[in-house]
């Protein structure tokens, strides 16, 4: 048994996305079955719909930044009722048994976990799709509570550019006395300086962009510094634990070495593919520095924190858009254009004469 439900898809790598109708399974036993109030663009969905990691499977319905309220439960979910606020981001399911799931850490699950959109389904083997639609179900293992008091528009982001920036702080154990940098003020980049800021860490912004400045220090940032201006860049050096790079694509890493402090790691989370131009090892020897990469979090990581962010008083910086406005919403991204996340109101699916 399916329901038919509406969305945004991309038909393929070259098409802007448009009202497209697809199936979703009815609720099983462990599932929740949730109307999408909310759902973020992350750049990520951009990356997808234009297939630029290659692995793109169409139609595509992005969208894994996803808050909504439960309308339905299966006879078994124990954690969640009919009316509450729930959220889904970047995974629905995973093996649940190899080492990293044993750990909690499903975003590393050796037999790969089942993304929210772009995977199929471990058990009926449909077709995942994501969040820019009217309603998804998903087990409730994969989906965590949203705490009362949180913005709920506000509070969409941090299942991606929340929990893929608060991953790395907490395994890097950031805390006070911390320095940390931030590359980047993008929708990533402004969770990482408001959680870095609120564990009490000296924050650092790293960015092309001087017109940012003022809402860097807004957003909790201590220091800017422009990552071209080779002075600002001497003054820093040795000076950071953890530096957290969203860039999006291919950039030189050489220049942001040299700041890292003695054990220092520079920790990728935005760009997925090789670097270029190649990196020195002579930094990292000399220092005993690293670079790394994280991907998202765990599911009981991002339950944590959803609960430090209410506690904080932390959501996104947001600009909300119909699903009508998507596509403009993306070329906007890819020129910086962005205040820090566009969300998407899901009502505006069901405007007159607009659905598919
Ligand atoms: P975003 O909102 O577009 O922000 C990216 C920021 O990077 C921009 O605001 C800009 O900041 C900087 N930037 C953009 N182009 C650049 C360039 N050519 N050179 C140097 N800096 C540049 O993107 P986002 O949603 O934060 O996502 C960032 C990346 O993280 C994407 O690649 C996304 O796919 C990835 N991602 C990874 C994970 C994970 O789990 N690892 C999760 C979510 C997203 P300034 O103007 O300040 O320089
Ligand atoms: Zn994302």
């Amino acid at each position: 048994m399916t329901t038919k439900v509406h969305g945004f898809a991309a038909q393929s790598a070259t098409e802007a996305l448009a009202p497209f109708r697809f199936e979703r399974r009815d609720p099983r036993p462990d599932d929740v079955d949730i109307e999408i109030l909310y759902c973020g663009v992350c750049h990520s969905d951009l990356h997808m719909a234009h297939n630029d990691w290659g692995w793109s499977v169409y139609p595509l319905v992005p969208g894994h930044e996803i808050i909504g309220r439960v309308v339905a439960v299966g006879s078994q979910v124990s954690r969640f009722k009919v009316g509450e606020h729930v959220g889904i981001g970047c995974m629905v399911d995973s093996c649940q048994h190899c080492a990293a799931c044993e750990q909690g850490l499903e975003q590393y699950c050796e037999a790969g976990n089942t993304m929210t959109y772009g995977s199929r389904d471990r058990i009926d083997g449909m077709m995942t799709y994501g969040g820019y639609s009217e309603k998804i179900i998903a087990t409730e293992r994969f989906v965590v509570k949203i705490p009362d008091g949180l913005n709920l528009a506000g509070a969409a982001p941090l299942l991606c550019a929340g929990i893929t920036t608060w991953s790395p702080l907490r395994h890097w154990r950031v805390g006070s006395g911390s320095r940390v940098a931030v590359v980047g003020l993008g929708g990533l980049g402004h969770m990482a300086i408001k959680l870095a800021k609120a564990l009490a860490a000296e924050v650092t912004l790293f960015t092309r962009s001087a017109d940012k400045e003022a809402d860097a220090r807004r957003l909790g940032a201590d220091h800017v510094v422009l990552s071209h201006d080779e002075a600002q860049m001497r003054e820093v050096r040795n000076r950071f634990d953890l530096i957290i790079d969203t860039v999006p694509c291919q950039h030189d890493l050489n220049p942001y070495l040299p700041t890292l402090a003695l054990d220092g790691t520079l920790v990728l989370v935005g760009l997925l593919g090789d670097l270029a131009p190649s990196v020195s090892s002579v930094p990292l020897i000399l220092g005993r520095k690293a670079v790394a990469g994280s991907v998202i979090g765990g599911i009981a990581e991002t339950q944590d924190m959803l609960n430090f962010c209410a506690a904080h008083g932390i959501t996104s910086e947001i600009e909300v858009i119909r699903i009508q406005e998507i596509n403009a919403a993306y070329e906007r991204m890819l020129k910086s254009d962005v205040k820090y996340r566009f969300v998407i109101d899901m009502a505006s699916l069901k405007s007159h004469g607009e659905k598919a």
